[in-house]
């Protein structure tokens, strides 16, 4: 064991093996493990295992005092093995915590979200009127409701510039993420012009079936930005024809609601006007979501 042999000869050292050992046998977690198992050591064993117990009680100083450890994020453990003393290395509760934390993380996929959202909480959320306290409440509905093979339509929130709807959107997906329930977040705008650019990058379909796929879906911003009737029919229309025949929870957002993002979707951009396809993609959005309008100040002027 590397420090023991470093440390014993080390010729500046100032402490004797014998001292040495007299501190390790002194330790209380290695008296109290030499106590539980005294009918199982002979003198011999632990004349043979008293490196171990000295890597021990090295190792748990280490991670004690923060310094770089054999294994960082790990504790040693005393534990007979083979009839032998032994030390095994268990996650501290640090990295354990970390590493659930990570978990949870992994299970909101995020495309071109603002990272504030990593940190949304339903807990935190204000319900300071009427209008946020109804998509609260449907919020919490809908994670306490679902569960995967039972469909439970998402929410549609609307709602002018800064009221909250990116922020409650991330806190439904941390809550369904602490339930091992996986969604996938998109900026809408940002994914439409990046779907522009798959053509050239011939991954269209790849690209749009990740997407359409996900347990549950967020679309964020929709209507923000005017729809080619390519990316309107042939991206969006293709999505949420897919949720609605699998039964696939989506959640959206918008500035307008669902009567003015009929009128939106109507137009592409060269004022051509198509109501019926409009009118298509809305039944999809109105089979997958529920309105709830959220009204208030903008948050965002806060300092
Ligand atoms: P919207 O998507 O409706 O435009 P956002 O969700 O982006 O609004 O919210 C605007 C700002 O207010 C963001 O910076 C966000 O961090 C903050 N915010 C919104 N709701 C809350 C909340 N409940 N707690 C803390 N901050 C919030
Ligand atoms: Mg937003």
């Amino acid at each position: 064991m590397e420090p023991l042999r470093k440390l014993l000869k080390n010729q500046n050292s100032e402490k004797t093996t014998e001292q040495i050992f007299s501190e390790v046998f002194a330790d209380q977690d290695v008296k109290a493990f030499l106590n539980t198992n005294r009918d199982r050591l002979t003198d011999e064993d632990i004349q043979r295992g008293r490196s171990k117990l000295y890597e021990y009680v090295h190792e748990k100083h280490l991670a004690q005092n923060g310094a770089p450890s054999v294994a960082p994020g790990y504790t040693p453990r005393l534990v007979m093995s083979a009839g032998q003393i032994d030390v095994t290395y268990v996650p501290t509760a640090q990295l354990l915590k970390q590493q659930a934390l990570q978990a949870k993380q992994r299970r909101v996929s995020k495309r071109y979200m603002p990272k504030f959202i990593e940190h949304a909480t339903l807990d935190d959320y204000y319900t300071n009127n009427e209008g946020r306290a109804a998509a609260l409440n449907a919020a919490v509905k809908f994670v306490n409701g679902y569960s995967k093979g039972n469909f439970v339509p998402g929410i549609y929130l609307s709602g002018s510039f800064g009221v909250g709807k990116t922020y409650l959107l991330g806190a439904i997906a941390n809550e369904l993420a602490d339930q091992g329930v996986n969604s996938m977040l998109i900026h809408f705008p940002t994914f439409a012009v990046n779907m522009k650019g798959s053509i050239a990058r011939h991954t269209t379909e790849q690209e749009r079936d990740e997407v359409k796929q996900a347990p549950i879906l967020m679309l964020d911003d929709i209507g923000a930005d005017a729809l080619s009737p390519w990316l309107r029919d042939e991206v969006l229309g293709v999505i949420l024809e897919y949720r609605m025949q699998e039964e696939l929870p989506t959640f959206f957002s918008s500035n307008f609601s669902m009567d003015e993002l009929t009128d939106h979707l109507a137009q592409d951009n060269n004022g051509n006007s198509e109501p019926l396809k409009a009118q298509r993609i809305m039944e999809r959005i109105r089979f997958l979501s529920r309105e709830v309008r959220m009204v208030g100040p903008n948050l965002r002027t806060k300092g």
